[in-house]
């Protein structure tokens, strides 16, 4: 495949890049430096979609970047970058990285940076944990994860520079890892759920070697910080393709190393005359991909309300038979549950608690006399736990119609209100 594709020869549309990106393009290009677009944002619009984010490649260092542009701010994370900020968006611009595994190769051209060990580390499972090592643009592509996503879009001649066969494969429909498929799942695992998320996403195959070591590979999971495998099931699940996705992370064995509780359960085929845990996961999966295609937003806390539900309700009976009055044991059930979802993905407090309130409104909806239904509806989280009332009947749980009797309620006056309540008694 050719390296530098011409204007007239591509079709990545410069209308559908954001005028932000392209300030920033300009400005460090007219400052003598390179300036590329790269990553998501060239694979979208060659497909066709609209790119989430605009990310910006350079030759320049992060501390020139921030020199140049007075909205801006260094990041340190994991990589060395800096963000440039126009009101709500963000363009993310990296300098030119190397590949860590090129470590014995001497310094190639002139101010690049040397390497110190501060700069790159490894965990013990040989997880990349650093690498803030400078180098040149074919070396930058070489360490990206897939051949999609390792695509630069020139500003100074609007050329594309396709060094891993990106565009061959995109022309494929395929996702294929960029070098050794088990080595760079060794460096990084969560490369694995990506393959997965971009094959939800685009409906791409996984190309049969990207594929082939993932089963096998998956436990590598559990070495990943569980801060970042939260980050990373949002995504997954809740950018408008959950559904397929979730059925993909379960046929690839990822999902049991996000959620090892809902794992188990669904694997076991347990089942209750009111809740069938896969029917209800899927259903929740579908409404939210439906509400998010629709514009809506989701949160993450929904999202994990779900997914943690039949687990909840299993555990809730045991506490019953227990002899624990239902609240309580209610109350029980959540707390272990999340005790054990933690320790594989966190979940901030944020939305812990807004996941205990939908989970306690299951047992409080019913319960309309008196004040209690007014009350209820002036619940900050009534309208998340009324969705997932109606996810629940949808998926097949006998509620008597309470769906149906909250839908009415909501939209009527309140005098019809107090009928309804007196007809619930
Ligand atoms: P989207 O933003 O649509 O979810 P994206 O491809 O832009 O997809 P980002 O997480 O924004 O994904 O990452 C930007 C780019 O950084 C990727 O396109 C890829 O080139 C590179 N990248 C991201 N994560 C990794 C990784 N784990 N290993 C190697 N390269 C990565
Ligand atoms: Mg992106």
């Amino acid at each position: 495949y050719p390296l530098e594709i011409a204007r007239d020869n591509h079709s990545f549309s410069r209308k559908h890049v954001s005028p932000n990106a392209l300030k920033v393009l300009y400005r460090l290009s007219d400052a003598g430096f390179d300036a590329f677009l790269v990553g998501g944002c060239i694979r979208d619009n060659l497909i066709g979609i609209e790119p989430k984010d605009f990310d910006v490649v350079t030759n320049a260092t992060p501390e020139d970047v921030h020199a140049l542009f007075s909205n801006s701010r260094l990041i340190g994370r994991r990589f060395k970058l800096v963000h440039v900020t126009f009101g709500r968006e963000i363009i993310e611009v990296s300098t030119f990285r190397a590949n860590t595994n090129n470590q014995e190769k001497p310094p190639v051209h002139d101010g690049r940076k040397s390497l110190k060990d501060k700069d790159t580390a490894r965990s013990s499972h040989g997880i990349i944990l650093r690498d803030n090592v400078y180098g040149t643009i074919d070396e930058d592509a070489e360490r990206r994860d897939f051949t999609f996503n390792a695509l630069y879009y020139n500003i100074k001649d609007f050329s594309i520079h396709d060094y891993c066969g990106g565009l061959e494969d995109i022309e494929k429909r395929q996702i294929r890892i960029i070098g050794d498929a088990r080595q760079r799942y060794k460096e990084d695992p969560v490369r694995m759920l990506r393959a997965i998320r971009f094959a939800g996403k685009l409906g791409f195959d996984i190309e049969a070697n990207t594929a082939a070591p993932i089963k096998e590979m998956a436990p590598l999971l559990d070495h990943i910080p569980p801060a970042r495998l939260f980050e990373e099931v949002i995504k997954l699940l809740g950018s408008g393709n959950g559904e397929v996705t979730f059925r993909l992370l379960r046929e690839y064995g990822l999902f049991k190393y996000l959620f090892p509780d809902t794992d188990a359960l669904l694997q076991s085929g347990w089942q209750r005359e009111d809740i069938s845990p896969e029917a209800f996961i899927l259903q929740g999966l579908k409404n939210t991909d439906q509400r998010i295609q629709g514009g809506q937003s989701t949160a993450p806390y929904f999202l994990y309300a779900i997914l943690l539900w039949p687990s909840v309700a299993l555990r809730h009976e045991e506490f019953e038979k227990q002899g624990l009055p239902v609240l309580p044991a209610l109350h029980q059930a959540a707390s272990m549950v999340l005790d054990n979802q933690v320790a594989s993905t966190a979940i901030p407090r944020r939305f812990s608690t807004p996941m205990r309130e939908i989970w306690d409104l299951q047992f409080r909806l019913p319960k309309r006399y008196g004040k209690r239904a007014f009350t209820l509806l002036q619940h900050p989280r009534f309208r998340a736990a009324f969705d997932f009332l109606l996810i629940r009947e949808q998926s097949g749980t006998e509620l008597g119609g309470l769906g149906q009797w909250w839908t009415e309620f909501q939209k009527s006056p309140e005098n019809q209100q107090r009928d309804l309540i007196r007809s619930a008694d």
